[in-house]
């Protein structure tokens, strides 16, 4: 399926007046349907998958911010440390401390969010709230990596009350956070998906994470 561009100017509008990212998720989607919203203005691109996000990189423009949102392996991290805008999953200190390597292997500072489990699903990864403040009192160690937010992911339900209390959950501790640690500054929240970016958004989010709204269904 093409992208829908109505949509896509529709909730570049509403995303805009509320001061929000769009965060377009192209995993699993063509070349040709990235550029496609690459032309209507956008550049915030996300992918689950090193190998993929790896294929995609070097065929597309240069000045698209490519963020890796997938569960990440320490191993893999050196594929992408060289070029990713934000990796937002970042779910242990093993791996925080791999990305510092990679990202001072590069001289680069890379920036990323730290996610935290929210669901109730067992499956789902993440950082307990303990977890986010133990990493985020240890971050001086690591002059390589900017912990600029938190990311989570609500339950797979249609019960609304439970998306609604996972994220604002995870906003009690983003807002605990903040006031805790004043350097390095939070300023992400990321939450919301095709299916709840609204709700997200009313909860507090500051970055939706949007794929099959834009892009079509999944296969
Ligand atoms: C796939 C994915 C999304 C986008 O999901 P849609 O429902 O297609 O909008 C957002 N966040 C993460 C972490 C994902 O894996």
């Amino acid at each position: 399926m093409p992208v829908n561009e109505n949509v896509y100017h529709q909730l570049k509008a509403e995303l805009d007046e509320r001061g929000v990212t769009l965060l377009a998720v192209s995993k699993t989607k063509p070349i040709a349907d990235i550029e496609a919203l690459y032309q209507l203005g956008q550049r915030d691109f996300a992918e689950n998958y090193v190998q993929e996000l790896v294929d995609k990189q070097p065929l597309l423009p240069p000045d698209i911010r490519w963020h890796f949102i997938g569960h990440l392996q320490r191993n893999k991290v050196k594929y992408i440390a060289s070029f990713c805008h934000l990796i937002q999953g970042v779910d242990s200190l093993s791996l925080l401390q791999e990305i510092n390597k990679q990202a001072q292997k590069h001289q680069r500072v890379i920036e990323v969010l730290l996610q935290v489990h929210i669901a109730s699903e067992e499956t789902k990864f993440g950082l307990s709230e303990q977890e986010v403040f133990s990493i985020l009192a240890q971050v001086p160690l690591y002059p390589h990596v900017r912990i600029i937010g938190l990311m989570g992911m609500a339950s797979f339900t249609d019960n609304t009350k439970q998306v609604q209390s996972e994220f604002l959950h995870l906003r009690s501790i983003f807002d605990k956070a903040r006031e805790q640690f004043s350097e390095p500054s939070l300023r992400v929240l990321s939450m919301g998906m095709s299916g709840d970016y609204q709700l997200a958004i009313d909860c507090g989010s500051t970055m939706v994470r949007v794929g099959s709204l834009l892009f079509g269904a999944r296969s």
